[in-house]
């Protein structure tokens, strides 16, 4: 038996795929003083329930990545059988949801391809051609055995070095004064550890807290079921995998039979606050009611279903995040400490390739893929309620397979936060979305009653929106007399002390440094100029900043933030402050006749200049107003107390009301911003792209001195950009159904994939944005696939309509 260690460089705790798939990677990286620890025995979690099905079609590029690499690393090690696989439509919808698939991966240049109901039934005999409309057929995808496959790494990883201990529970983790790792603690002894990654799974929050951090998510159960063969219409062992998502099922060919699983659509979640440590390798009283929907389903593609008897039906949970994706990489305040967990069913498929990043993020501090959306951090305060996550992470699992459309808003666990000015919006008729927690309005139906969006577009498919004509008039209040929207949402992040400005300036890829009442649009920027976040700052005071971020990404902007501090940065507190203000935003040709009959201060041109912030008075009562604008016309954000920004909403509308004002939803802000060129993060500004690419060179100084990134982009400046962020014209002026994502085609190769899109109404055209070669400038003719069809688009200028005010730094990203 391996005699504990006194001490080891890497400490990875968990003994299933991903951890085995770490330590292997950290070794292979040269990190060969590392120790896998494992409470039980290896594959002790959920690894020893899963079916063993990997397949690579994905929405996420990331995620499409990591499993592509899983794959290869299997086949590697011998231990993946690449029989490939078929995914079904079996309704119309689907396949229209599966031919946007297709488009998305062939531009990250994925081999798959949508086949007829017939070529399916040529791969696939055994199936019911029934309601088939198509598949996709990724003929790389497979399978592998759980057991093998992790007990082939764990051997991979030993023979590099590492040791594992099984039967050995991390039972406390202790830390230095100064917050960074310094051991773990086990009741065989103590390892002392400069880096500790938790691959814990489902016991993966209650882990982290033994060092303070806070990671959510929530064990969901997952069924599958062995089926027996049936005589006559026994299954190859070499048949494709199969996926069918209008009928709920997965499986492969085992034993002549099949086996079977599926994404249950009324979930249970259990031990939502914490799981007995005693939990191992059993699995968990299966549910057969809640299985049966799902073997009728089986039974209508695969006929044999009905006459096979049940061999076993097994249940365990998987670790759900709210959104369904892992939780990868530092945690901020800690150092040493790393997060792989919260898998949410993506294993198998994630685990080779989160191994990989995970190892570049503690060898080198970056990876090289974008694991933004992956932030082990990302969630906030309101993710400490316990039921309300377990509700996310059940209607994610729901979706796992059930058509999910694009413009569909989450329906549980809501309402959790409302603005001070929610009964005002209700009052109006507000039809509300939901974002990281908020209630928040997407549009206006004057004159019917308020009521939240859910899975809306089920009704009307991939056709135009009905609200479309009602977005054209909030739009077209904003463009051409006044609009005004409720933007409590906001992130909101202070910075306050002597090294506020040293870390912003440093983080910042624009000039922060500027008097006390400016407004600075910037991107935040890693080492490699990626963008990590995309923000305004405004100096408070000589040593008091607040950025403002969009709504869904506070939190992580925020943990950003703090794992960017030094101490030779000087102190700086630095807290989320997004409850303490309401905001109320105002923009449009009249904005400012609008405000001057309700203040004495200056805010004419001179008086209020662009970009600029100060307290006003409005009516009386005491506002913070800030001159920027993501519409691209005359406005500001009113930054207010909660007690009083009903009384600000009520005297705007009012003031409002003689010139035509109109309260807009957030979807019109996306067709306004659009029009204006203005981008959006985690859409068109990622880590993977820089703001050269972006054309957001304006935002960034590279004569103010050092900072993150600067080097790499003066780099990118000399070398010259190889591909540019454009804004493309798709078809002509009737409503084209894109939603991102879509391959961008010239001279009949793929150069690119939307971004954004939105439709224009001023402009009446179809607008999307996408990273195109820097040779494809405006004027130029390409192509983007819609439902398999090729719609002829045209490269426009950054922006199809002029920005006012015309100032050079006159950009601005507010929504989220
Ligand atoms: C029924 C079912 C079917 C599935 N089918 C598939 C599939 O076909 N394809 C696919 O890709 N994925 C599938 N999955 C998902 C996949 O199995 C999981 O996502 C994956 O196994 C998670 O692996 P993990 O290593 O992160 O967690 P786990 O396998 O849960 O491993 C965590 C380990 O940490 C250990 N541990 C916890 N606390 C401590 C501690 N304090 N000290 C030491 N050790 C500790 C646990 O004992 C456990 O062994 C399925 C899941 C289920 C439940």
């Amino acid at each position: 038996m391996t005699q504990l260690p006194s001490r080891a460089r890497a400490v990875v705790i968990g003994g299933g795929i991903t951890g085995t798939s770490v330590a292997f990677h950290l070794a292979q990286a040269g990190w060969r003083d590392t120790v896998l620890l494992e409470k039980a025995d290896l594959t002790s979690g959920s690894t020893c329930h899963a079916a063993g099905l990997v397949t690579q079609f994905n929405p996420s590029p990331t995620m499409m990545r990591f499993r592509r690499y899983s794959i290869e690393l299997y086949q590697r090690l011998g231990i993946f059988e690449t029989v490939g696989s078929l995914r079904f439509a079996s309704s119309r919808e689907q396949l229209m949801e599966q031919q946007r698939g297709v488009s998305r991966a062939h531009a990250i240049g994925l081999d798959v391809d949508l086949v007829s109901a017939a070529e399916a039934a040529r791969l696939m005999p055994a199936i019911s051609m029934d309601s088939l409309f198509g598949a996709v057929w990724v003929p790389g995808d497979g399978a592998l055995d759980p057991h093998t496959a992790t007990f082939a790494l764990a051997k991979a990883a030993r023979h590099l070095g590492v040791k594992m201990l099984t039967d050995t529970q991390v039972t406390g983790i202790e830390l230095s004064a100064r917050g960074a790792i310094q051991a773990v603690q086990t009741p065989a002894g103590r390892i002392e550890a400069e880096v500790v990654v938790i691959a814990c799974g489902i016991w993966a929050p209650q882990v982290a807290a033994m060092a303070g951090a806070f990671v959510v998510s929530t064990p969901v159960d997952h069924q599958h079921a062995a089926l027996q063969a049936v005589e006559g219409a026994e299954l190859p062992q070499n048949m494709p995998c199969f996926r069918d998502p209008d009928n709920l099922i997965y499986g492969k060919a085992e034993a002549g039979g099949v086996v079977l699983g599926g994404y249950e659509l009324n979930p249970n979640a259990r031990w939502i606050d914490g799981v007995p440590w005693d939990h191992a390798g059993t699995s968990v009283t299966p549910d057969q009611d809640r299985f049966e929907p799902l073997l009728k389903g089986a039974a209508r593609r695969f006929p044999f279903i009905s006459e096979a008897g049940i061999v076993k039906l097994v249940c365990h949970p998987d670790a759900m995040t709210p959104d369904a994706n892992p939780l990868l990489g530092p945690v901020p305040g800690v150092r040493g400490l790393f997060m792989a967990a919260g898998l949410s069913l993506n294993g198998f498929g994630g685990a080779g390739g989160i191994g990989k990043s995970m190892t570049e993020l503690v060898t080198a501090g970056e990876s090289e893929l974008d694991l933004y959306a992956y932030r082990p951090w990302r969630f906030g305060p309101v993710h400490r309620d316990h039921r309300y996550v377990a509700e996310l992470a059940k209607e994610t699992y729901r979706y796992y397979y059930f058509l999910r459309y694009p413009y569909d808003a989450d329906e549980w666990g809501r309402p959790r936060r409302t603005s001070t000015l929610h009964h005002r919006m209700q009052d109006l008729g507000a039809v509300f979305g939901a974002k990281h927690g908020w209630e928040r309005p997407e549009h206006f139906e004057a004159g019917r009653p308020w009521r939240r969006a859910g899975a809306d577009q089920r009704r009307f498919g991939w056709t135009r929106p009905p609200w479309f004509d009602l977005q054209a008039e909030e739009h077209r209040a904003f463009r051409e007399r006044v609009g005004i929207i409720d933007m409590t949402s906001f992130g909101k992040i202070e910075l306050d002390g002597p090294g506020a400005l040293a870390l912003l300036d440093r983080v910042a890829g624009n000039a922060i440094d500027r008097p006390v009442g400016s407004v600075v649009y910037t991107q935040l920027l890693d080492h490699r100029g990626g963008i990590a976040a995309d923000v305004t700052i405004t100096r408070l005071g000589p040593d008091r900043f607040r950025l403002v971020t969009g709504a869904g990404y506070v939190n992580s902007d925020l943990g950003w933030l703090r794992l960017e501090q030094r101490e030779e940065d000087g102190p700086v507190e630095i807290r989320e402050t997004t409850e303490d203000l309401c905001v109320v935003g105002m923009w449009g040709p009249q904005a400012r006749s609008v405000l001057e009959g309700l203040t004495d201060d200056d805010v004419s041109e001179e008086g209020f200049a662009f970009m600029q912030a100060r307290a006003i008075d409005i009516a009386g009562f005491g506002v913070f107003a800030q001159r920027v604008t993501y519409v691209g016309e005359l406005g500001w954000e009113f930054y207010v107390e909660p007690t009083v920004a009903v009384q600000i909403w009520d005297r705007l509308m009012a003031a409002g009301r003689a010139v035509g004002i109109r309260p807009g939803g957030y979807r019109s802000l996306d067709s306004l911003r659009m029009e204006k060129g203005y981008r959006y993060y985690g859409t068109d500004l990622t880590l993977m792209d820089n703001p050269l690419e972006a054309g957001l060179g304006f935002c960034v100084r590279l004569d103010k001195g050092n900072f993150n990134g600067r080097d790499a982009l003066v780099a990118a400046k000399a070398a010259g950009v190889t591909r540019r962020l454009r804004t493309l014209l798709v078809g002509e002026h009737e409503y084209v159904t894109i939603y991102g994502g879509e391959a961008v085609y010239a001279e009949g190769s793929i150069v690119g994939r939307l971004r954004s899109c939105s439709y224009g109404f001023t402009v009446r055209r179809n607008l999307a944005y996408s990273y195109l070669p820097v040779g494809l400038g405006p004027g130029a003719r390409v192509e983007v696939e819609v439902f398999g069809q090729r719609v002829p688009a045209e490269v426009s200028t950054d922006a199809v309509l002029k920005r006012e005010p015309l100032v050079p730094h006159d950009a601005r990203h507010v929504a989220s």
